[in-house]
C-alpha cells in the first residue's frame, strides 16, 4: 500500500535519502508522492516552516523530478500514497501541513473518525486544503502544541485517532521525527549517522541492517537517540535492536528485467532452502495434530495455498482442516474456541484482511501459527508460533516465490503429521530439481511461443481437479493480475454445470493434469471443452491426445503443482510482455501489501 520513509541525522542529503527510500518501497504500489525537508539553513529560525513538493504519478529520476532532491538537509520526510479518503491530486499527496506549515505528517491508513476532528477543528479556525482524512492530523498536532511540547502532543493526537493507522511527524521548529502506529507497519533502522524509519526493511537494508520494528501502541521519538513510549499513556520501554539477515543484493533486480521473472528464478533456491532448514516443522505440526480444529486464513495467492492445505492435509495426513478467506473470517469466528488453532498465511505479514480476525480469534482463545515471509511484521509478531518462509524479498507484486514456498511448507506440515517429514523433504529437494529444469531455456523458449499465441485473446479458462483447482485458481490470478486479460479458474466437475456455456471457438483453456487420481477424468473434462471448439493447452507429466500445446512437467505426486504453478507464473509473465503491460512487477490499481480494509 502506501510507503512512508524518513530520515534524521548527520548526513545533509536528507531529502534525496527519502526520495531514493521511497523508490525502494515503489513496489507496494502508489499513485501519487510527496517529500517534505527542513531546511539547515533555517535550523535556528523560530518561525520556520517545512518545505514540501508533491507530485501525482511516480517518482521516476530522483534528481531530474524533485526539486527538494537537492536541498541540504538533515531531516527528511516523504510518503507514496494510495487514495483511499479525497482523489489522486497534488493537494491530497502527502506531506499534509498544519496552518502555521512547520508540523509536517504523513499516514498510512484511515482515520476512521476524521470528520468529527474536522468539524471540531474547523469550529476552532483551522483551515484544511485537502480532502484527505490525514490532514486532521496536523491541525490536532498544532491545537495540542498550544499547551504543550512536540512529542506529547503528537502522542495526545495520535490517541485520538480511530482506525489502523502508522504516522510519521515533522516539526520545522524541532530537530526530532516521530512515528506511531497502532496498524500499518514501520521499522526504524539505526545507524551511526543517523535514524531512518520505513514502511518495510527493505528501504532501510541499504544503510543498516540494524533496526527496530515498531510494535502497535508505541511512538519513537527519534532525534540524536531513540526514545521509545508506549501509548496511549507515554511509559518509556528499552527498544529492541533485531538485525536484518537480508542482504541489500536481494532486493535488487540483477541481470533480469524485472523482480517477477528474477523471483520466479529463486524458487529452486528458495524450495531447497524449505526442504533441508525447516526446523519448525515437526512442532507445528504437533500443534495441528492437538488442536481442536484447524483453520487456515489467507488472501489473495496466500489463500490459494490455504485452499490447495485442505486437500494436502487429507490426502497425506487424513486430516480434516479448514480454510476461509481472510475478509470472510470475520463473518465465520463464531466457532472458535479455546484450544482451536488458527494459522494465518501471508507474504508481508501486514495484509489488514488477516491480521483482523487473527487478532479476534486470539481474543477469544484461539491460538495462532503465523506462516509469513517478512520477519518481525504485524503477524509474525502476533503470532504465538511462527514459521518464517525464508523467501527473501518479495518486490513484484504479483507473488511467485512466496507462494510455492508456502505449498512447499504445507506439504511438509501435512508429511510431518504422520511421521514422514523425510519423505516430505524429499519430495520438496525433487520440486526444487524440476523447477530448475522448466526454468531452462529451451523449455521457457516453448512457454514464449504459447504466449505469442494466447496474447489477442480477451479469455482464458483453466480447470483443475482436486490439488489442481487450487492450482487452476493460482494460475487465474497471475493471468489476471499480470496480463489484465480476463482468465476463470474451475473445478473442472463445475463446467457442464454452467461454464461450459462460455466456451466458444478457439477459446483456450489451461487445464492442469497431474498424474493422480484426477487425471481420467480432467481428460473427459477436456475432451467437453474441445468438442465445443476450446483451444486446450495441458499442464502435467503426461501428454494426452487432446492437447493442443503440452507443457511437460516432472511426475512428483502432490509437488507436481509446484511445478505446474511455476509454468503458469512464466506463461503470465510473457503473456504481459507480449501484450506489452507496461511494467509487470506494479499491475495498475493493485499494492503489494494491502494495509487497509
Ligand atoms: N487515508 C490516507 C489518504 O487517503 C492515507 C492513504 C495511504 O495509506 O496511502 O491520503
Amino acid at each position: 500500500m502506501c510507503g512512508i520513509f524518513g530520515y534524521v541525522g548527520k548526513k545533509t542529503n536528507a531529502p534525496k535519502l527519502v526520495l531514493q527510500g521511497l523508490k525502494l518501497l515503489e513496489y507496494r504500489g502508489y499513485d501519487s508522492w510527496g517529500i517534505g525537508a527542513k531546511p539547515i539553513s533555517k535550523l535556528e529560525i523560530r518561525n520556520s516552516k517545512f518545505i514540501i513538493e508533491k507530485h501525482v504519478g511516480k517518482i521516476g529520476d530522483v534528481t531530474l523530478n524533485s526539486q527538494l532532491s537537492t536541498l541540504s538537509s538533515e531531516l527528511s520526510i516523504g510518503h507514496t500514497r494510495w487514495a483511499t479518503h479525497g482523489g489522486v491530486t497534488d493537494i491530497n499527496a502527502h506531506p499534509h501541513l498544519d496552518c502555521t506549515k512547520s508540523i509536517a505528517v504523513v499516514h498510512n491508513g484511515i482515520v476512521e473518525n476524521f470528520q468529527e476532528l474536522k468539524d471540531d477543528l474547523i469550529k476552532k479556525g483551522h483551515r484544511f486544503v485537502s480532502d484527505t482524512d490525514t490532514e486532521v492530523i496536523p491541525h490536532l498536532i498544532e491545537e495540542f502544541l498550544k499547551r504543550r511540547g512536540f512529542a506529547s502532543s503528537v502522542r495526545d493526537a495520535f490517541n485520538k485517532l480511530k482506525g489502523l493507522n502508522a504516522i510519521v511527524v515533522a516539526n520545522a521548529k524541532s530537530s526530532e521525527i516521530i512515528a506511531a502506529k497502532n496498524g500499518s507497519p514501520l521499522v526504524i533502522g539505526v545507524s551511526k549517522d543517523g535514524l531512518y524509519v520505513s514502511s518495510d526493511a527493505t528501504g532501510i537494508v541499504k544503510h543498516t541492517r540494524k533496526v527496530i520494528f515498531l510494535e502497535d501502541n508505541q511512538m519513537a521519538i527519534l532525534g540524536q537517540k531513540i526514545k521509545l513510549i508506549i501509548l496511549p499513556n507515554g511509559s518509556e520501554i528499552r527498544p529492541k535492536v533485531s538485525n536484518l539477515t537480508w542482504k541489500f543484493e536481494d532486493a535488487e533486480k540483477g541481470k533480469f528485467k524485472h523482480f517477477f521473472l528474477k523471483e520466479i528464478y529463486e524458487q529452486p533456491k528458495v524450495l531447497e532452502g524449505i526442504a533441508t532448514n525447516s526446523s519448525q516443522i515437526k512442532k507445528i505440526s504437533d500443534l495441528v495434530r492437538n488442536a481442536f480444529g484447524t483453520f487456515f486464513i489467507a488472501c489473495g495467492s496466500a489463500s490459494y495455498s490455504a485452499l490447495a492445505g485442505t486437500y494436502l492435509f487429507s490426502k497425506i495426513a487424513k486430516k480434516h482442516v479448514n480454510f476461509a478467506i481472510g475478509s470472510e473470517f470475520n463473518y465465520l469466528e463464531d466457532y472458535i474456541e479455546k484450544g482451536t488453532l488458527v494459522i494465518p498465511i501471508s507474504q508481508s505479514g501486514e495484509s489488514v484482511d488477516v491480521i483482523e480476525p487473527v487478532t479476534r480469534a486470539k481474543k477469544k482463545g484461539a491460538k495462532i501459527i503465523g506462516i509469513v515471509n517478512v520477519l518481525g511484521s504485524t503477524l509474525y509478531r502476533i503470532s504465538d508460533y511462527k514459521i518464517l518462509l525464508n523467501a527473501g524479498p518479495e518486490k513484484a507484486v504479483v507473488a511467485t516465490k512466496s507462494l510455492t514456498a508456502m505449498i512447499a511448507t504445507m506439504m511438509l506440515i501435512a508429511y510431518s503429521l504422520v511421521n514422514k517429514l523425510r519423505e516430505g523433504r524429499t519430495l520438496i529437494l525433487k520440486s526444487s530439481r524440476n523447477v530448475g529444469e522448466i526454468l531452462k531455456d529451451e523449455y521457457v523458449g516453448k512457454i514464449k511461443k504459447i504466449a505469442r499465441k494466447l496474447k489477442d485473446h480477451e479469455h482464458i479458462y483453466v480447470i483443475g481437479r482436486g490439488l489442481s483447482y487450487a492450482t487452476a485458481l493460482e494460475a487465474t490470478l497471475k493471468i489476471k493480475e499480470a496480463t489484465y486479460i480476463h482468465a476463470e479458474g474451475f473445478a473442472a466437475g463445475e463446467l457442464k454445470h454452467g461454464v461450459i456455456a462460455l466456451i466458444d471457438k478457439k477459446t483456450p483453456c489451461m487445464v492442469f493434469a497431474p498424474n493422480d487420481e484426477t487425471y481420467d477424468e480432467i481428460i473427459s473434462n477436456a475432451q467437453e471443452v474441445k468438442a465445443r471448439g476450446g483451444y486446450i493447452i495441458g499442464i502435467g507429466p503426461r501428454n494426452n491426445e487432446v492437447f493442443e500445446e503440452f507443457l511437460s512437467t516432472g511426475d512428483l505426486g502432490e509437488a507436481t503443482m509446484i511445478s505446474q504453478i511455476v509454468v503458469a507464473q512464466l506463461l503470465a509473465y510473457f503473456l504481459a510482455l507480449e501484450r506489452g503491460v507496461e511494467d509487470p512487477d506494479k499491475p495498475r490499481n493493485l499494492a503489494k501489501s494491502v494495509t487497509v480494509k
